[in-house]
């Protein structure tokens, strides 16, 4: 199993039927200072009666990243500023394999999940 519900008990047994459940809304992304990979995403549970936040461990998701492996630490490339993280900046930075990098566009994949009807 994925997760359970800390309320309400709901059971996902896998991030594809977590992510595709309409009543889980992305909420934000909790870093860590060392590894973003070591962050949490948040979701609120919107069923009625519940409306909880989940928090999951990033690297959970890492495996939608097609090349998760090769990482780069954040700022250990001079193009990296530390900003890939920064969502209200539109020029992040451009290091293709910085961490960060990859965790913003996880954000975007994970924001964007198609929902089950
Ligand atoms: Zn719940
Ligand atoms: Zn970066």
């Amino acid at each position: 199993m994925l997760k359970k519900c800390t309320l309400c008990a709901k059971e996902w047994m896998t991030v594809g039927a977590f992510l595709e459940d309409p009543l889980i809304e992305y909420y934000g992304y909790q870093a860590t200072l060392d590894d973003p990979l070591k962050g949490f995403f948040l979701f609120s549970h919107l069923a009625d009666g519940c409306r909880t936040t989940l928090a999951l461990k990033v690297d959970v998701f890492a495996y939608m990243l097609p090349d998760a492996v090769g990482l780069i630490p954040m700022k250990s490339d001079p193009g990296c500023q530390g900003l890939c993280l920064d969502v209200k900046n539109d020029h992040p930075c451009e290091v293709a394999n910085c961490v960060g990098n990859r965790v913003r566009q996880l954000i975007g994949q994970v924001k964007n999940y198609p929902k089950i009807a």
